[in-house]
């Protein structure tokens, strides 16, 4: 079967043996799976000593080919939408709820990656990370499922709740690529009063047919960082009210461009990060997706797998907004 593999830092469709059913799980026939900024991460930062271990793509779409197991009714046929990591709920980090640090969850992966013919699942992806999606969604926009989810939880560690009441809070978001924009979607969905801002003018264009604007004289409760651009820190530190929150949501190039430790304190601003998303938050945007409380329609591209390193160098170039990559 075809899979994608990094081999001397480029993209390479390789033939691969098709994975087989030697363990408790289920073996899915890959229909698409979408392009992650984090796949776009480990592109950038490929380096001779990392290749090996790098698994590219997670926001999978299939069909469930073969299952050995009984787990949620999950049958041969259904098609479904999943994630790649599961925790253990028993180690001290998932007890404390940083479910994202859990050793287990780091390890958990789907085998070979997401940019195959076929991966194989274990009982735990099928209990925690593989969801059922409405038969009236198109299949790129289920693989919204994984990135929406980390969203959620980033909304959630803000301290917002789902179905309460936050229109007294106003956020913004700085960084308006697809993550940004389904960022300011899951704020909506929370009935948070949401903002966005990017740099680009298209970006912005984008999130205004979304309904979404800037407020420049505004100040906000609450900044979401998902620009990945370290000036982005200083517009964030402009536009939050004193005592709001910062939630960092992406990696920056220059690790050493960061916060002031002078205007966090005199300002009683509270830093908070968020990394990847619970298995609860994946439940969350299955039901969201589900019932088109977020609605990602016509937000993808479509590449064949053949064409994996166009949709990588498109998505470098802002060429695209998100690529969904059919198998
Ligand atoms: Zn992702
Ligand atoms: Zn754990």
């Amino acid at each position: 079967m075809k899979c994608a593999k990094l081999i001397n830092k480029k993209i390479e469709i390789i033939e691969v043996d098709k994975p087989v059913l030697n363990k408790n799980g289920a073996i899915i026939k890959v229909l698409g799976c979408g392009l992650c900024g984090s796949d776009l991460v480990k592109i950038a930062h490929v380096n001779n000593e990392n290749e090996k271990n790098i698994i590219l793509g997670h926001e999978v779409v299939g069909i469930i080919e073969e299952i050995n197991c009984d787990i949620k009714g999950f049958k041969v046929g259904d098609k479904v939408a999943l994630g790649h990591h599961y925790p253990c709920f028993e180690c001290e980090y998932c007890k404390n709820q940083s479910y994202s640090m859990c050793k287990t969850f780091k390890k958990s992966n789907i085998f070979p990656c997401g940019f195959a013919q076929y991966i194989f699942v274990d009982e735990n992806h099928l209990k925690y990370t593989v969801y059922k999606m409405n038969d009236a969604l198109k299949d790129d926009e289920k693989a919204f499922l994984e990135p929406l989810s980390c969203c959620l939880r980033a909304i959630r560690r803000a301290g917002f709740e789902y179905g309460q009441d936050n229109s007294k809070f106003n956020s913004l978001v700085i960084g308006l690529g697809s993550i940004g924009l389904l960022m300011l979607k899951g704020l909506k969905a929370f009935k948070v009063d949401a903002y966005g801002f990017d740099i680009s003018p298209e970006r912005m264009d984008l999130a205004h047919e979304h309904g979404f604007s800037f407020d420049e004289n505004k100040k906000y409760d609450c900044v979401f960082l998902t620009a990945g651009a370290t000036g982005a820190i200083e517009t964030a530190l402009k536009h939050v009210i004193d005592g709001g929150k910062i939630i960092v949501f992406s990696s920056v190039k220059d690790d050493l461009a960061g916060f002031s430790n002078n205007e966090i304190y005199y300002r009683e601003l509270s830093i908070i990060s968020s990394y990847s998303p619970s298995v609860f938050d994946m439940e969350l945007s299955c039901e969201l997706l589900n019932k088109k409380i977020v609605n990602v329609e016509n937000l993808s591209t479509c590449y064949s797998l053949d064409n994996l390193s166009k949709a990588v160098d498109d998505s470098f170039n802002n060429k695209i907004f998100k690529a969904y990559i059919e198998v």
